[in-house]
C-alpha cells in the first residue's frame, strides 16, 4: 500500500473534518501517498483528485462540514459509472479508499470493494443510523446544537407560558430527539421506532399544568411527522398557548465537539492502519468503547439497536 485517497459522501456532518484530517496525517506520519477526492464520487468519476500534504489539512479540526465537500450521485450507482470511478483511481495508482459517509455511501464503497478496490467505511453522519457503531462522526455535536436551541426556546416558553413542538432531524432514527430531549427535560419525545400515544402526550402537558408548570417542550423526529401536526393535535384538545419551531439545517452545521474530533481522528486513523494491512470491504465504528469493524453486508442487514425507547421513557419519568 503506497497511495491512498479519502472522500465525503451523502450528508454532511461535523466530525467529517477531523476524520479526513486523521487519515491524510496518519498516511503522511507512515511514509504513504494521500490523495483527497472532492465531491464524494462524483469527483471520483469526475477525477477531481488533489494530492494532499499536511498543509491541507491544517486549521480544520474545528471546522463543520467537509473541506473535501458532498455530493449524492445517481450516476456512481450504475456499473458504468463505477467503472469510469476505477478507472481514475487505477491511473493514479491509488491503492486504498476511504469513504467517509452513511449507509448509502458504504454501499457505494461496497461496489467499489467488489470490485477490487480495497475501501474502509467511516460512519459520517448526524443521523446516528448506522449498524454497528454506539455513535456516528457529528451525532453529539447536533445534539448539542439541538440542546443549545431548546434551552433558548425554553426561555421564551417560560416567559409567555407556552408549550413548545419542536421538530428536529431524524427521517428513520430517533436518537437526535431522544438524546437531546433527556438532555433538555423534554415533557414528551417523539421517535419514528416508537409511536407513543398522543393522549398520553394531553395528560401528561394537563398533569403538568396543574402542578404549575409555566411551559412545555415537546420534540418531535421528522419521520414521525410535523410538528404543525403536533401542534394542531394539542389545539384541539387543549386551550394551551401552542408555537412551533423547526430547527432544519442548523442541525447539520457548526464546530464539531470533542466527542465528534476524538472519534474522527481513532476511526480515521485506524482506516489507514487497516488499509496498510490490506484489509478491505469493512465498515468502522465504535461499540462499548471499542473499535468496531464489520463487513459492510453487516451494516446493512439491520437498523442499530440503540435504547431510543429507554431514553424516552426516561424522559417521560423525569419531566413530572
Ligand atoms: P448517505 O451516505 O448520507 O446515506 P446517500 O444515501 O445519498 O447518502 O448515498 C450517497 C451516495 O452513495 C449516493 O448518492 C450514491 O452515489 C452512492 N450510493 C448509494 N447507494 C448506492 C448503491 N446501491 N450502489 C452504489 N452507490 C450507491
Amino acid at each position: 500500500m503506497k497511495r491512498i485517497a479519502v472522500l465525503t459522501s451523502g450528508g454532511d456532518s461535523p466530525g467529517m473534518n477531523p476524520a479526513i484530517r486523521a487519515v491524510v496525517k496518519k498516511a503522511i506520519y507512515h511514509g504513504l501517498e494521500v490523495y483527497g477526492v472532492y465531491r464524494g464520487y462524483e469527483g471520483l468519476m469526475d477525477g477531481d483528485f488533489r494530492r494532499f500534504e499536511l498543509k491541507d489539512v491544517g486549521n480544520i479540526i474545528h471546522r463543520g462540514g467537509t473541506i473535501l465537500r458532498s455530493s449524492r450521485s445517481e450516476r456512481f450507482k450504475t456499473e458504468e459509472g463505477q467503472k469510469v470511478a476505477i478507472d481514475h483511481l487505477q491511473k493514479y495508482n491509488i491503492d486504498g479508499l476511504v469513504v467517509i459517509g452513511g449507509d448509502g455511501s458504504y454501499r457505494g464503497a461496497n461496489a467499489l470493494h467488489r470490485k477490487g478496490v480495497k475501501t474502509i467505511g467511516l460512519p459520517g453522519t448526524i443521523d446516528n443510523d448506522i449498524n454497528g457503531t454506539d455513535f456516528t462522526l457529528g451525532f453529539s455535536t447536533a445534539v448539542n446544537t439541538v440542546m443549545e436551541a431548546v434551552d433558548k426556546i425554553r426561555d421564551t416558553a417560560t416567559s409567555h407560558e407556552r408549550a413548545f413542538i419542536i421538530e428536529v432531524m431524524g427521517r428513520d432514527a430517533g436518537d437526535i430527539a431522544a438524546w437531546a430531549g433527556l438532555a433538555t427535560g423534554a415533557e414528551s419525545i417523539f421517535v419514528p421506532e416508537n409511536i407513543t400515544a398522543k393522549d398520553k402526550m394531553i395528560d401528561r402537558l394537563n398533569k403538568g399544568y396543574e402542578r404549575g408548570k409555566k411551559h412545555s417542550i415537546i420534540l418531535v423526529a421528522e419521520g414521525i411527522g410535523t410538528a404543525e401536526e403536533f401542534a394542531s393535535y394539542i389545539k384541539e384538545k387543549t386551550n394551551y398557548d401552542t408555537r412551533v419551531s423547526v430547527l432544519g439545517h442548523v442541525q447539520r452545521g457548526g464546530s464539531p465537539v470533542a466527542f465528534d474530533r476524538i472519534l474522527g481522528a481513532t476511526l480515521g486513523g485506524k482506516a489507514v492502519e487497516l488499509l496498510m494491512e490490506g484489509v478491505s470491504g469493512k465498515a468502522l465504528g465504535l461499540e462499548k468503547n471499542e473499535i468496531s469493524i464489520y463487513d459492510y453486508e453487516y451494516v446493512f442487514k439491520e437498523k442499530p439497536k440503540h435504547p431510543i425507547q429507554v431514553l424516552c421513557n426516561l424522559a417521560i419519568e423525569l419531566s413530572i
